[in-house]
Parts: structure tokens; sequence; C-alpha cells
């Protein structure tokens, strides 16, 4: 078995609430929800949430706490059943499990309408026929308070009726909606008469066209909360000024529970666009070739870029549940990376940008020596390999250089270098085309240096090779940072600061053998150059194409320091 990260148990302000809840008497149990609305799929954003709400149901699995999945399906515009397959996918690959506790909120449509209607009885809700950019208007800002609409005075019978026309179908679309009658001149305006149906003609993926109104999300979500006796509802700082509104519904209707809401800040990771709503754009607009592109931010384009879930749950917890928006690096993402990947991911040989070596004094051209090669240095049970070299080999183009700056101690004219798991070879001539492209490395090597240096002399640098002979052509697909700034969204336009290199593709990539028959998903190190994992889509039997999960080192931050 592969060495396991040491788990610690967590702790912060929210899991504090919840076992003081529990110590207190307050609730019995913990039942906490993840309520995504599926109108695109999970980004890494999303797991933050997923990790605390499952994360915590999990912890207080003694005292029978449970976590929801909810879908909050409430508006039929821009959702579909293929993101609510694709969501479930998600978060089962994150490694969570939601049991029985499967929801919708547009199972609760029957329930919410009847406590509409009861807040219309009493006094509390009313159909306003302003359109919305009256209402707009009408609500006033910061400094100075809304203005009654000439509806709110309807009385009740009125409101009752209209309702009901509402739901009939007897309005257009706009035509009218229900608003919550709480305070036209709340320094908070989310209480400012919020908007609790609006008429919507449109099919919905679970209820077809039994409903033409729909409820709002503020409405619909901590009714669905008090529904499934949600304990604590967690949500992200955005809606901190909304949560006096969840609580005035929770006081106004006869709801079976009493959920607390509770914010906390979002996970945000630099170079990445998080907003679905610009995902669906780059999908739409063809910027990447689906919602899985190892460029998104989606955790189904970081599964097939070869990010494991584990290293995504560990950022989660290094960067913990506070308060304070911030950003996080993306180095801290990569290294979370490297950590797992360097405990499972097997080894093998592959030269990117190959450069061809003879080899001089290579005992004959059809000879073949085997050496012997170790296939996790983390992992003894994962065994050794043999790998070929006959006298005709690839380098990386890389590990040679002409005229090397001091302590230079890979190849060049003259010098010395290890092949990984083999012999030294020295370089003995460069080959150059016309162009002054060099074509070939002519070697010698030392038979006496398997295993051992030569007793005269200090070889330090050690590079990875194929050997010509059996090697195979393959595809690789490197893969950058998606955006050019750490904050996309903060820009005009997220299109203007694509990063243009974010996907380079290179063919004629030389590869050890055993490579030939990597299976879609399967990770791997290639030795001193970084993790690959097998593309799912573009791969065919034998013909695996490679993405770059991550190079083996922090390249990036360099990079941006010697600018
Ligand atoms: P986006 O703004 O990316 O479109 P959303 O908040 O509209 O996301 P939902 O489907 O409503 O997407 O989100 C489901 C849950 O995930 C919500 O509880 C939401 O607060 C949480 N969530 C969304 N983005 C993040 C994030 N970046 N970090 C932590 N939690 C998040
Ligand atoms: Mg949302």
């Amino acid at each position: 078995m592969a060495k396991q990260p040491q788990s610690r148990r967590e702790n912060d302000f929210i899991r504090e609430i919840v076992s003081s809840d529990l110590l207190s008497g307050k609730h019995k149990t913990t039942v906490t929800r993840f309520p995504p609305e599926p109108n695109g799929y999970l980004h890494i954003g999303h797991a933050k949430s997923i990790c605390l709400n499952f994360g915590i149901a999990e912890e207080n699995a003694g005292s029978g706490a449970r976590c929801h999945l909810r879908f909050d399906d409430t508006n039929p515009v821009k959702e579909d059943s293929e993101y609510v397959e694709a969501i479930k996918e998600d978060i089962r690959w994150l490694g969570f499990d939601w049991g029985d506790d499967l929801y919708f909120a547009s199972d609760y449509f029957d329930q919410l309408y009847d406590w509409a209607v009861e807040l219309v009885r009493i006094g509390k809700a009313y159909v306003d026929d302003l359109s919305a950019e009256e209402i707009r208007e009408y609500r006033g800002n910061l400094t100075e308070p809304g203005k009654d609409s000439p509806c709110r005075k309807r009385d009740c019978e009125l409101n009752l009726s209209l309702f009901k026309q509402m739901k009939d179908g007897e309005f257009a679309d706009g035509e009218k909606v229900l608003r919550a009658k709480i305070d036209m001149a709340h320094p908070n305006l989310n209480l400012r008469d919020p908007v609790i149906y609006r008429i919507l003609h449109q099919e919905h993926h679970r209820t077809g066209d039994k409903w033409c109104i729909y409820p709002t999300y503020d409405y619909t979500h901590g009714q669905s909360d008090a529904i499934e006796g949600v304990t604590h509802s967690l949500c992200t700082l955005e809606f901190e000024h909304h949560r006096p509104l969840y609580e005035w519904f929770v006081e106004n209707l006869p709801v079976p529970a009493q959920p607390r809401q509770i914010e906390f800040a979002k996970l945000r990771p630099a170079y990445l666009l998080m907003s679905k709503r610009r995902l669906v754009e780059m999908v739409d607009e063809g910027y990447v070739d689906g919602w899985d592109d190892p460029r998104m931010s989606t955790l189904s384009g970081l599964r097939r870029r070869g990010y494991p879930p584990e290293a995504i749950r560990s950022l989660c917890k290094t960067v913990g549940i506070t308060k304070h928006n911030s950003v996080t690096d993306i180095a801290l993402l990569e290294h979370a990376v490297r950590e797992q990947l360097n405990m499972t991911a097997t080894r093998r040989m592959a030269v990117i940008d190959p450069i061809r070596v003879s080899i001089v004094n290579w005992p004959g051209d059809d000879y073949i020596e085997l050496m012997n090669a170790v296939n996790n240095p983390e992992d003894p049970e994962a065994g050794k390999r043999e790998v070929a070299l006959s006298g005709e080999l690839f380098i990386e183009r890389s590990d040679f250089m002409e005229n090397p700056p001091d302590k230079y101690y890979r190849l060049s004219p003259g010098s010395e270098v290890r092949l990984r798991y083999s012999y030294c070879i020295r370089c003995e001539e460069v080959v150059k085309g016309e162009d002054n492209e060099i074509i070939e490395l002519r070697c010698s090597y030392d038979p006496e240096t398997l295993g051992k240096n030569p007793p005269d002399r200090k070889v330090r640098g050690a590079i990875h090779w194929v050997s010509a002979k059996g090697a195979f052509e393959g595809d690789v697909r490197l893969y950058d940072r998606a955006f050019l700034v750490e904050d996309p969204v903060a820009e005009d336009d997220w299109r203007s600061v694509i990063n243009p290199e974010a996907l380079v593709e290179l063919s004629g990539c030389k590869m050890e053998p055993l490579l030939k028959d990597a299976l879609p998903g399967e990770c791997f190190q290639f030795e001193r150059n970084g993790y690959f994992c097998v593309d799912t889509k573009y791969s065919l039997p034998a013909r695996p194409v490679f993405n770059r999960t991550v190079p083996l080192r922090d390249s990036w931050g360099k990079k941006n320091r010697v600018k």
C-alpha cells in the first residue's frame, strides 16, 4: 500500500457550532446539505462546500449525522438533467455519498405553493403588477427608502384569486409576481418586499409543464432546508445579507424545523474562473472542448487532467473554513497534486522533445541490454521493470547544451552524464543539419559504469532516455493555467486574458514501450518531467494521448519571478 498523508481532525468555527449544538442538546443529530443548482458542472469551488457539508456529516456519523444532496432546481430556463447526472458523478468521484438522501427542491413545489397561499392569507404577501424594471426603481437604494407599489394594499381575497390565476396560466411571463410584504424602508434591501414567485411559461426538467409559476431561490431554499430537517445550512458569504430573509420565512411559515444559516468564505483559486455563468460561455463559445476540458476549473476537467480527488480534498482542508475572502495560490493546489501522485503514480520514461543519440562503441546494431528500473521509489510493492538499451536512443533536447554554463551537470561536448538506471555516456561529436540544427549526438559509453561511478571521476548528472528500438511515438498535451491573470472575472472581458499557451499539443514524443498499453485515466510520472494522465477522450487502444497533469516542479513561480 502506498503511504497516505496523515489526517488530522479539522476544526473551524462551523464545526465548533455543530459540536456545541450537540453538546447542549439543541440538536440530537446534525443534518447538512449540499445544494447545487443543476445549471452547469461543478467546479473546484464547489468542492469546498462538498467537503465541508459531507465532511461534517462523516465526522458526526456516530450521532447519526447525514448530509443531503439537494438540487435547488427553481429556474427551469437554465437547468437540465444532464447537469444533475454530472454533479452526482463528481460528488462520488470526490469520495462522498449521500446514501438515500437525494432531494430536489422541485419536489416541494406543491408545499411551497401552499405556504405562499398561507402568506397571502395572513396578509404577508401580495400580487404585484409592476414590471421587473419598475420593481427595481421602487426598491430605492442604500441611502433612500423604497416606495410602496400601488398593489401593496390589495386585499387578501383579490390577492388569493390573482395568485391562483397566476398558477393557472392566465397571465403572461412578467405580467405579475407574488411578493412578500415586509418593509419597503428596511435598511436591508433584501427585505424590501422580495419577489417570491414569478411567471415562467417554461418546461421544467422534472415537473414538465405542471407549473408556469416558479418560486425564487430565496423563498425556496430555507423552506427546503426546513422540510428536510436540516440543522445547519452552510452557504457562502454573499448570502450573509439574505440571512434575515431566510429567517423571516422560517418565522412566518408553519415549517417543521428551524434550520440555521451560517456563512463561510468561498474558495477562489488564482488563475481560474469560478463562475458557472462564465464557464457556460467558455463551453458554448468553443474556447474549450467541453465541460471536462482539462483547462477548465470543473471537477470533471481536473479529473480528465489527472488531478486525484485526494489532492482536491487535501487543498480544501489546507485552506480551511473562515469568514475572510481570500485568493488561494494555485501552487498550493499543484503541491497537493504532486504530493498525492508522488505516492501513487507509476514511473515511466518518455522524451517529450527528443534528440537522437548514437553510441559509437556499442557492441553491435542488434545488441540490446536490459536495465533494471524501479516503478515507484515511494512504494516498494510497485516492483521493478526492465528497460531495454540499444545503440540508438533519445534524450531530451533540454538535457544537452553546446556551450554550457558552469555547474551544468547534463550533457555537453566532451562531458559525461549518466543515463538513469544505466551507463555513463560521453558526448564525442555533435552532428548538425543544414540549418545548423542539432540532429544527432554521437556518444561513447563506459561499460564499467553500470550502477557505479567510474573510480577516477565524478559524474553528477543523470538524465532520462528512451531506446530507439521498441520506442513508440506518442502524443502529449501540455496544460498550463487557463488565464494570464489571477482574477479573470475582474477583467472587462475574460476572453482577453486567456492564456494562449494553456494547451500545447506535441506529437512524436518518444515513449518507453510499456506506455503503449496505458489505459484511459491511468496516471504516470514521466521521470524528471512531470505527472501525466491518459486522456479519456482522445486516446485510442494502443495509441494513448497523455495530458500533463502538473510538471514536477513549480516552474510557473520561477518564470514569473524572472520577468
Ligand atoms: P457559481 O457562482 O460558480 O455559479 P453558485 O453558487 O451559483 O456557483 P450553486 O450550484 O448555487 O452554484 O452552489 C452550490 C453550493 O456551492 C452553494 O452552497 C454555494 O454556496 C457553494 N459554492 C459555490 N461556489 C463556491 C466556492 N467558490 N467556494 C465554496 N463554496 C461554493
Ligand atoms: Mg447559485
